[in-house]
């Protein structure tokens, strides 16, 4: 056996150890950095290593300083899961190492991206001919997106900004709901547009349509990008897409809808009424690594006008440029990247239509197991209309609930995030994981019963 072999299988063997591992560990890691970082050893060697030793000293090192994130009893953030065809193939992505810019040299790259592209199109209910660019995450794709929306709203107006750049053209308002996620900031930031001016939201963190209304009709005009939200970090709920989309298109805007975890509800025939209307935005962002549960790496950037993005992102910038199919560089910012569309190919493949339409009830069937079983509570309540997989609860005000949180960090049976919303201080729980099971939701709800007993 060679080196690379070795270090392979060995790989390998800690991988399988450490899945298994998932279903009785508990989710909060047991070392801290400190203590990893002294297994690990701080000093550079001088000379090289056996490859199989690195892989043995790297997995014993940091095994206590995991986090089980793609367990099924991790409910904080929105992290989704490794679906196993998903992960057997982002293996298989590294030992390929393809260099997946220009579609002559890839020509197997780009046919995957071609077909994930193209299915993920048909079960998110998108206009077929959208270009689809796979991203790091959702916050490069808002970014990728909105700036296809900045460059088009400005073209509009007769200015050329990958010609002149930004400085003396005509102002771009954006509008986004209060509520919006950070990251459409954060891409907002990268692209130069400052801070967006905020519409109202109702108690789920909805845009409200007659605000938005009023706000385009205040008679400043000119290029406009509108960001809407398909699940709202908090409440899960999603924007009046018929309303908004009526209004924006009434000013000519771009919209945009950030939709990193809820587009999916699109996949469901039960939930796709949450995302009714917003097949008709511009473009949207979502996350392959959240609700499909494709491993790290992987967002989503679709743009309905594929000749948009690629003024934005192409290599070669040219609006005119008449290519059918354009390369997978064209698509997004990086050159160089990972070949994240076989992965999300994968998943796609093993799980089909009704598989994909199945995962995303389940979340949202386990989220509203949590919000029957926390309701059930002596003093607690569920504080949002439970739609998909978000729920918010309070436990009696904020210091109880605080430390009903850190009660039930340190069980350790369940990870839950808190946080602050509407000005109190709340659980949180997001349910992202394929792999939770109504037993895995029992468990946690019995840890919660636990640290609210001694809160
Ligand atoms: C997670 C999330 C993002 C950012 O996605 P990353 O993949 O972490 O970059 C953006 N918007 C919403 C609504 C999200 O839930």
């Amino acid at each position: 056996m060679d080196a690379r072999e070795a270090a392979l299988r060995r790989a390998h063997d800690h991988a399988l150890r450490w899945l298994a591992s998932l279903s009785d560990r508990p989710v909060p890691a047991r070392a801290s950095v400190d203590e990893i970082v002294r297994a690990l050893g701080a000093e550079l060697p001088e000379g090289p290593s056996d490859p199989a030793d690195v892989v043995d000293l790297l997995a014993t090192a940091c095994e206590p300083g995991l986090t089980a994130f793609p367990g099924g009893r991790f409910y904080g953030f929105v992290i989704g899961g490794t679906e196993p065809a998903a992960l057997a193939t982002d293996w298989l992505v590294s030992a390929w190492d393809q260099n997946c810019v220009m579609r002559a040299v890839s020509p197997a790259y780009t046919a995957a991206e071609d077909i994930a592209g193209a299915w993920l199109l048909r079960l998110l209910d998108l206009p077929g001919d959208s270009a689809v660019g796979f991203t790091t995450g959702a916050t490069m794709a808002n970014f990728t997106c909105l700036a296809a929306g900045r460059d088009a709203v400005l073209r509009s107006a007769g200015w050329d900004v990958a010609r002149d750049g930004l400085a003396g053209g005509p102002p771009v308002r954006v509008i986004a709901g209060e509520d919006r996620h950070m990251s459409v900031d954060v891409a907002l930031r990268y692209l130069g547009l400052g801070r967006p001016e905020l519409v109202g939201a109702d108690g789920q963190g909805r845009m409200e349509p007659e605000a938005l209304r009023d706000l385009l009709a205040d008679g400043r005009g000119g290029p406009t990008l509108v960001v809407l939200q398909a699940g709202d970090i908090h409440s899960g709920a999603f924007d009046f897409f018929t309303e908004t989309i009526r209004a924006a298109r009434g000013a000519d805007a771009w919209v945009h809808v950030d939709g990193a975890f809820g587009l999916w509800a699109a996949a469901s025939p039960r939930l796709a009424h949450l995302t009714e209307g917003c097949a008709d935005a511009d473009s949207w962002a979502t996350d392959a690594h959240k609700t499909l549960n494709v491993p790290y790496d992987c967002g989503l950037a679709i743009v309905r006008d594929p000749l948009a993005l690629r003024a934005a992102m192409g290599v070669s910038g040219d609006y005119l440029i008449q290519h059918e199919h354009g390369d997978p560089a064209d698509k997004v910012p990086e050159l160089s990247r990972r070949g994240r569309a076989f992965t999300v190919w994968a998943a796609l493949r093993s799980l089909g239509r009704s598989g994909v339409a199945d995962l995303v009830d389940q979340l949202c069937r386990h989220a509203c197991a949590f919000a029957e079983g926390i309701a059930a509570i002596d003093g607690a309540s569920v504080l949002n209309d439970v739609v998909f997989t978000q729920v918010c609860a309070e436990f009696g005000g904020d210091e109880r609930t605080e430390r009903v949180l850190a009660r039930l960090l340190d069980d350790g049976t369940a990870w839950i995030s808190g946080s602050t919303w509407h000005g109190r201080r709340i659980m949180r729980i997001s349910v992202s994981n394929w792999s939770t099971t109504d037993g895995d939701v029992t468990r946690a709800l019995d840890a919660i019963r636990r640290a609210c007993a001694d809160a």
